[in-house]
């Protein structure tokens, strides 16, 4: 399989090149040539299969011979074994017809942990075999971070950077990034939003002398290992709910747009999904654009849904490369515009996007609402991301369709905004307990390209 990237301008890589480097030169993001298709029998053959031999099935037609199918079982089973629940992602009932999907049960406690852990798994297995050493730089807006430090702390042949907003992230957010011990993990608070993060780390790759100089490697969400380790669980709910036979909707509380971009994906293969509908809080742009067609960045309002809070959704690129009919031409005349300030996608275009995604939103005081009353309705606290999902989701479900809603986070991981709503505090899982008494080790950075780079070369000069 090989991947090409949506600005047409980058050399093709196989899954593992693609994978390493992240970014593509040209400044855009790697997609598969092809979109490999499920049968109605493949798909009717995933009933009842654990998850892991289903996360084998999908993804094993996107890695080629980048990864043999005995090293690729065994990257799987490794990076889900540290999670705490056996079906790894549970569906549980909310109400007739709408449904939570739990993926908050890896060692971070958000949907991260699914993505993050396959590629700690697929880096290490690859570098081994190469004896290559790498630098991992990632911008978080604090989930990200921790399920990547979780994933590569104490590895060998990896340094891992994680840029994350100075006071924009929950206390568990950045704990569960400055108390890992390994002298790998270096945990950098910017000062500056999470967009000013995001910004610096695609400045550092696009800087090709430093990027080679430290052999930079991207984990953030547009690597394309993370999207595809995410199609996986759309696959098993929708199998859950009655696919091949029937068809479902997702309802995806949506930042950067991966995960609802692995949702697509999952449709293009051939799974039978209704509508994705893309959940943003009060930073509403990708609302905006679906709906309106104008995608112009103004400034982030922080909200309580913080991993939410992005004006420039990175991801969205892949969603339209597709609309665009694969021309990255006409992507990169886009991104050309953003940089001065905003583009409108055209008439056909949104009318492609139009005909998988739908998009809602939901303001501060909804999203309480939401918290408080599915707690009265149901007895499940939920995080806030997820609060996003489940009211727009209410809106928009159509009767006769199941519709699953992602649960993205613990609500453990928020339990400031969760106990505002509703009143409860809820506990952080056992196995994390002491995470408030783990002493912290962070380095305060400023939003300044040159400065970032020198702190980067000194700390990876082994
Ligand atoms: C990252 C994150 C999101 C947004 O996911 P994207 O793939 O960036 O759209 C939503 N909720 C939580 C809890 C997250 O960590």
């Amino acid at each position: 399989m090989k991947y090409v990237s949506t600005r047409g301008q980058a050399p093709e890589l196989d899954f593992e090149e693609a994978m390493l480097t992240g970014l593509a030169r040209d400044g855009g993001l790697y997609l598969p040539k092809f979109i490999p298709e499920m049968s109605r029998a493949d798909i009717a053959a995933l009933e009842g299969a654990p998850y892991e031999e289903a996360a084998f099935r999908v993804m094993r037609p996107f890695i080629g011979d980048s990864f043999t199918d005995a090293e690729l079982h065994g990257i799987i089973e490794r990076a889900y074994a540290g999670f705490g629940h056996a079906a790894r992602a549970p569906l549980v009932q909310l109400d007739s017809g709408h449904f939570l999907l739990e993926l908050f049960h890896g060692p971070t406690l958000a949907f991260k942990d699914f993505a993050m852990q396959l590629i700690g798994q697929l880096f290490e297995t690859a570098l081994k075999r190469s004896g290559r050493r790498v630098c991992i730089v990632g911008a978080t807006s604090g989930d990200t971070g921790s399920a990547a430090i979780e994933a590569f702390r104490g590895l060998d042949a990896v340094d891992v950077f994680i840029l994350f907003p100075h006071g924009r992230v929950s206390e568990v957010q950045r704990r569960q990034m400055t108390t890992p011990v390994e002298s790998n993990v270096h945990a950098l608070a910017l000062d500056g939003h999470f967009d000013d993060c995001q910004a610096r780390v695609k400045d550092m790759f696009n800087d090709f002398a430093f990027r080679d100089a430290v052999a930079l490697a991207g984990v953030n969400s547009i690597n394309w290992a993370r999207v595809l380790a995410q199609v996986v669980y759309y696959v098993t709910a929708a199998v859950s709910l009655g696919a091949p036979h029937r068809p479902v909707s997702f309802t995806v509380p949506t930042g950067n747009f991966g995960d609802v971009f692995a949702g697509y994906i999952a449709k293009r293969m051939g799974l039978p999904i209704d509508r994705l509908v893309v959940a943003t809080n009060q930073n509403d742009i990708l609302h905006r654009c679906l709906s309106g067609g104008a995608y112009h960045p103004s400034g982030v309002a922080p909200s309580i849904s913080p991993s939410m809070d992005i004006q420039v959704s990175s991801n969205f690129e892949r969603a339209l490369y597709y609309a665009y009919g694969r021309d990255g031409g006409a992507v990169a005349q886009l991104m050309e515009e953003l940089k001065e300030g905003g583009f409108t996608v055209s008439q056909g275009a949104r009318e492609a996007l139009r005909e998988s995604f739908d998009s809602g939103r939901a303001s501060e005081s909804e999203t309480g609402a939401a918290i408080r009353t599915t707690r009265a309705r149901t007895g499940q606290l939920i995080c806030p991301h997820t609060a996003v999902g489940v009211k727009v989701a209410e809106e928009r479900r159509a009767p006769g369709t199941p519709m699953v809603t992602l649960a993205t986070a613990h609500p453990a991981k928020f339990p400031d905004a969760v106990e505002e709503a509703s009143g409860l505090r809820p506990p952080l899982p056992p196995r994390m307990a002491d995470l408030y008494e783990r002493p912290e080790r962070v380095t305060a950075v400023a939003n300044d390209l040159g400065a970032l780079e020198t702190l980067l070369k000194e700390r990876t000069a082994h």
